[in-house]
């Protein structure tokens, strides 16, 4: 689908015939990494997109690139954990684009990596703050915007909290992950009477900027049980994966190629996990 996509981007070329023609996506944490990819990897397939991140140049260089393509394109600046922030952004997204069709709830930090007995309860609740309740958010703000037409909502999860649990010190991370893929699966149950479907993806290692919001600390050390095959290994592709092959998968399940999938949750680790 890929080649067809690029030639048919070429210079704003029409939409259509493209699997998102006169759709709108929304995508939070969309100036890096997974996010960046997939917002790129959705406007090439035809859709308009809304940015959605903190304040950062990165992201309006992402808002340039769709714009170049001839899609259009917004950034909204928000921390996905503060309510009226993201009403108010999601709710400006819906106004300018007339209707919101694909919901990626994305962003998400690594936070602070460290002992049970040491992480602080602020920590604690800045992880779960961003990546669980920072869903919850996306997905509460959407709703009211797509319960009309129906939808697509992907939720970035991780192999940590659902088939990984030895990622010392992640400990608040892997139940924001494991929280995530509960309550995509609520969310699919309840979502299904207004055709809105929802999915959860669970990456491995993916080769993005996460490591500016990891925190580790000394005294993972001390919980640390040695695990035999060397770190990140993924017997498919022997190292990380690329966002672009996780913006595959976004793709698919933002698309009517995905009309009968809703509530599950899907690896994308190259088999890592299996391990
Ligand atoms: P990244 O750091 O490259 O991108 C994350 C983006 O989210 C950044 O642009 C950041 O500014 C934004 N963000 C962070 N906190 C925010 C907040 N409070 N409000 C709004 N935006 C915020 O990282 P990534 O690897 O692309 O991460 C994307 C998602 O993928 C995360 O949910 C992460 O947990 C998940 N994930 C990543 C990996 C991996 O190996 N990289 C593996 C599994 C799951």
């Amino acid at each position: 689908m890929d080649q067809r996509l690029d030639d048919m981007e070429q210079g704003g070329m029409p939409t259509e015939g493209l699997p998102l023609a006169g759709k709108t996506a929304l995508v939070t944490g969309a100036g890096s990494g997974i996010g960046r990819a997939s917002a790129l990897k959705l406007a090439r397939a035809g859709a308009n997109i809304c940015l959605l991140d903190l304040i950062d140049e990165r992201t309006e260089d992402v808002e340039k690139e769709i714009r170049g393509m001839g899609r259009e394109a917004e950034f909204y600046d928000v921390d996905v954990s503060d309510q009226g922030r993201m009403e108010r952004a999601i709710r400006a997204a819906a106004e300018r684009f007339g209707r919101l069709d694909v919901v990626f709830a994305n962003a998400g930090i690594n936070g602070t990596l460290a002992p049970i007995e040491d992480l602080t309860p602020e920590s604690w609740d800045e992880t779960l703050g961003i990546n669980l309740r920072g869903t919850f958010l996306t997905v509460k703000n959407a709703i009211p915007h797509m319960k009309e037409k129906g939808g697509s909502i992907v939720v970035t999860s991780s192999i940590n909290g659902n088939r990984k649990f030895s990622g010392f010190g992640m400990s608040a991370y892997s139940s924001s992950k494991a929280g995530q893929v509960a309550f995509a699966k609520m969310a699919a149950l309840e979502l299904a009477r207004y055709r809105i479907r929802v999915n959860a993806i669970c990456p491995g290692a993916i080769e993005t900027n996460i490591g500016e919001n990891t925190k580790s600390t000394k005294a993972v050390d001390k919980i640390r049980i040695p695990v035999e095959y060397p770190e990140g290994a993924q017997p498919l592709e022997h190292g990380p994966g690329q966002p672009e092959q996780v913006a595959d998968l976004v793709l698919f399940l933002a698309s009517d190629q995905s009309s009968h999938i809703t509530g599950t949750e899907i690896y994308i680790d190259g088999a890592e996990t299996l391990l």
